[in-house]
C-alpha cells in the first residue's frame, strides 16, 4: 500500500503537485490532504481530506482515533517527549485520549517534524509526522509504503513510561493481574529508568545507593543563580532501582527508608542555604519507578505555605482526592507533596489518592513552573542540554555532595 500525504494547500492548486509526486514516487493508492481543497480538480489517485476510509486492510480517519492512519489539525500534547529531534517552537496542542490511541501513522499540521517511532498506549508502533503548509517553503509532503505494523521493539513513549508493549490492553484497564515474578522477567533494556538499560543517560547520575539512585532531573526546571548560595540546579530525582518498586513511600521497608533518609539529608542542606525543599512523588500503576522530585525554591520567591496552598487547589482541580497521612492508602495511585520550610523547622505535607486511569506525568513540573513563573521551562525536553547538565552534575558532586551524608 503506497500512500502520499500532503500539507495544507492554503489555496494552492495541488493537481500538478500530485501528478508530479505520483510520477516520481508512485503510483500511490491514495493521497491524504491536511486541509481543504478549493474548486473541482482532477487527480490521478483518490484524494481524501476528511471522514473515514478503508484502503485494503488499513483504516484512515480524519480527526478520529481507532484507525491505522490518523490525521489531525493539531498535535497531541507532549508528542515530542523523549525525542532527540529538536523542536524549537511551542504549539497549540490537543488533549489526547490515550485509551484509543493506537495508530500506526499520525499526521498533523504545523512545522515539519518527524519524531522517532514509539510504542503507543495500545502497544503498536506509531510514527508521528507533522507537515508544513504547501506554500511554506518547508517540507510539505510524505510518501510511504505500509502493510500494517512491521516491528514493535521501539521505545515506549513516556506517556506510559513502561516497556510492556505487548500488554497494552492490560495497561488500559489499569490492572496488574500478573504475579510480580513474571513481570520482573520482562526485558528492561529499554526502560528509561532501569540502571541495566545500556542506553541510560548515565551522565545525569549523582549518587547510587543500595536500593535507589539520584540523578539531576533531565532538562531541570531550575538553574543556579549567582546571587543565590547554591551553585547547582538542585532539581533532583530519587529513583527506586527496582523496576517494580514499592509505591507507598510511607511504608517501612528498606527501600523507602533509604529514599526518605536521602530526601531529608538533601532537604536539610537546601534549607541551610535558604531554599525550601519541595519534594513530590507521583505514584501510579502506569509508572514503573515511582521517583521523588526534589526541587529547591529560594525563600525570597514564595513561602513554603504558599506552595502548599497552590497545590491544594491545583491537585483538587486535577481530580486528586485529599487524604490524611493516617489514612494514606496502601495504594498504587497517589500524589505526595512535602515542603521543607527553610524559615521554620516545619515540614508541610499533602497527600492525595488518585482514582484515574490516566494522569499528567508533568503535573508537578507544570505547577512548579507556574509558581516560579518560568512557563518557558515547562517542557523538560526543551530545557535539556547535555553539556550544561554534565557540568551541573560535576558541580553537585564536587561542591554539594561532600556536605551531604547519603545512604
Ligand atoms: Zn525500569
Amino acid at each position: 500500500m503506497k500512500i502520499l500525504v500532503l500539507g495544507d494547500p492554503r489555496g494552492t492548486n495541488i493537481s500538478p503537485i500530485i501528478e508530479e509526486l505520483n510520477t516520481k514516487y508512485g503510483p500511490f493508492n491514495c493521497c491524504l490532504v491536511l486541509g481543504t481543497i478549493g474548486g473541482i480538480l482532477e487527480f490521478p489517485v483518490p484524494v481524501y481530506t476528511e471522514g473515514r476510509h478503508s484502503i485494503g486492510d488499513l483504516s484512515i480517519g480524519f480527526g478520529t482515533t481507532n484507525v491505522d492512519i490518523m490525521v489531525t489539525s493539531k498535535w497531541p500534547k507532549n508528542i515530542e517527549f523523549n525525542s532527540a529531534v529538536p523542536l524549537n517552537t511551542s504549539l497549540d496542542c490537543y488533549d489526547i485520549d490515550l485509551t484509543s490511541y493506537g495508530c500506526l501513522y499520525h499526521f498533523a499540521t504545523g512545522p515539519f517534524f518527524e519524531r522517532e517511532p514509539f510504542i503507543n498506549p495500545l502497544g503498536r508502533p506509531t510514527r508521528f509526522i507533522s507537515l508544513s503548509p504547501i506554500d511554506s517553503g518547508d517540507r510539505y509532503y510524505y510518501a510511504f509504503e505500509t502493510d500494517g505494523p512491521q516491528r514493535n521493539d521501539w521505545p515506549q513513549h513516556p506517556w506510559l513510561f513502561l516497556k510492556e508493549s505487548t500488554h497494552g490492553k492490560r495497561l488500559i484497564d489499569g490492572q496488574r493481574d500478573e504475579p510480580v515474578s513474571k513481570r520482573q522477567q520482562r526485558p528492561q533494556r529499554t526502560c528509561f529508568l532501569c540502571l541495566s538499560n545500556p542506553d541510560l543517560e548515565k551522565y545525569l547520575i549523582i549518587h547510587i545507593g543500595n536500593s535507589s539512585y539520584i540523578t539531576l532531573s533531565k532538562g531541570p526546571l531550575t538553574v543556579a543563580k549567582p546571587e543565590w548560595n547554591l551553585p547547582v540546579s538542585g532539581h533532583l530525582l530519587i529513583i527506586p532501582i527496582s523496576h517494580d518498586s514499592v509505591r507507598n513511600l510511607l511504608k517501612n521497608v528498606p527501600e523507602t527508608q533509604e529514599i526518605r533518609y536521602n530526601v531529608q539529608q538533601i532537604a536539610s542542606y537546601y534549607r541551610s542555604v535558604s531554599f525550601h525543599a519541595v519534594c513530590a512523588q507521583l505514584s501510579h500503576n502506569t509508572i514503573s519507578h515511582p521517583f521523588v522530585h526534589i526541587l529547591p525554591v529560594h525563600s525570597s520567591i514564595i513561602s513554603a505555605s504558599g506552595i502548599i496552598q497552590y497545590f491544594e487547589k491545583t491537585a483538587r482541580d486535577a481530580g486528586f482526592n485529599p487524604v490524611s497521612k493516617a489514612n494514606f492508602p496502601d495504594h498504587f495511585n497517589c500524589f505526595t507533596l512535602q515542603v521543607y520550610d527553610c524559615e521554620s523547622d516545619h515540614i508541610h505535607e499533602l497527600f492525595f489518592a488518585i482514582n484515574r486511569k490516566w494522569i499528567d506525568f508533568q503535573f508537578f513540573r507544570v505547577n512548579m513552573a507556574n509558581i516560579l513563573n518560568i512557563q518557558e521551562r515547562i517542557s523538560w525536553a526543551k530545557c535539556a542540554d547535555q553539556a550544561i547538565e554534565t557540568a551541573d552534575v560535576q558541580n553537585f558532586r564536587k561542591l554539594v555532595l561532600p556536605k551531604i551524608n547519603l545512604q
